[in-house]
């Protein structure tokens, strides 16, 4: 699969003589209008060849998936994985651009056909501030803007866990997530439909709950599009380990 450029302003190449341009997965230095160094991009492992559903939990906590759909672009490990782990913070920002290029061509919806409206798993408020960064709310801007489907910010929420969620164990992890998120808006969503953007699909309790609170509010269809998967191959119910930790706890 080969770069397609993407779009820079004249700034940009004046801001690389500065600050020069680094690979968000290996930090080498890159050329200015590059989102990823050769190597890397041919080191990604896509998920491909294969319906979603083979990926992706029939069940969550004993249920069907709140969800209607879910993709991701890529397994966790390797090069997605270090690109998504520093895209944690502002170095792997080009990642989000590059990923959102990828996935458009997986959902199909870069006509709007399947979508009205994007929105992205929320990080704790707190957080966000602190961090001044929500690396879902990136990835989700980003498709908004290669397919023109609006990005709504802050139909749900999330409240401050007392315990990080990479320390409990996996039922409580559901329950967990059943009483983290919550809708935070009176917008309606009737008959809409809506991608839900995430950076790691790991267990599914995060993604399932917020597509619940989405069709709560209304939502036709909810499609949660994830840069990566933790890698299921070998066992469909593995964890994969503690990605969303990585992610929300940090
Ligand atoms: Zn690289």
């Amino acid at each position: 699969m080969t770069l397609n450029r993407p779009r820079f302003l004249c700034s940009d190449f004046f801001l690389d003589l500065i600050y020069p341009t680094r690979c968000p997965a290996c930090m080498r230095v890159i050329g200015w209008d590059m989102q990823l160094c050769g190597e890397c991009e041919s080191g990604l492992e896509y998920i491909e060849g294969v319906p979603w559903q083979a990926i992706f939990p029939e069940e969550i906590n004993g249920e069907a998936p709140s969800f209607d759909r879910a993709e991701a672009l890529f397994y966790y490990s390797g090069t997605a994985r270090d690109a998504v782990l520093s895209l944690k913070n502002r170095r792997g920002v080009r990642f989000a651009d590059y990923a959102a290029k990828r996935i458009v061509e997986k959902l199909a919806v870069d006509d709007g056909d399947d979508a009205d409206i994007i929105t992205s798993v929320p990080m704790h408020r707190s957080k966000k501030r602190k961090r001044g960064y929500d690396q879902a709310e990136v990835f989700a801007r980003a498709l908004s803007r290669e397919t023109g489907i609006e990005y709504v910010p802050d139909l749900l929420a999330h409240r401050k866990n007392k315990v990080a969620q990479h320390e409990l164990g996996m039922e409580e992890r559901f329950t967990s997530a059943d009483t983290t998120y919550h809708i935070n808006s009176g917008t309606s969503l009737k008959g809409r439909r809506v991608i839900l953007c995430d950076d790691i699909f790991t267990t599914g309790a995060t993604a399932n709950v917020c597509s619940r609170l989405l069709k709560d509010m209304g939502a036709e269809k909810v499609t949660v599009a994830a840069i990566c998967r933790t890698d299921n191959r070998s066992d469909k119910n593995k964890s994969g380990g503690d990605t969303s930790a990585e992610r929300r706890e940090g």
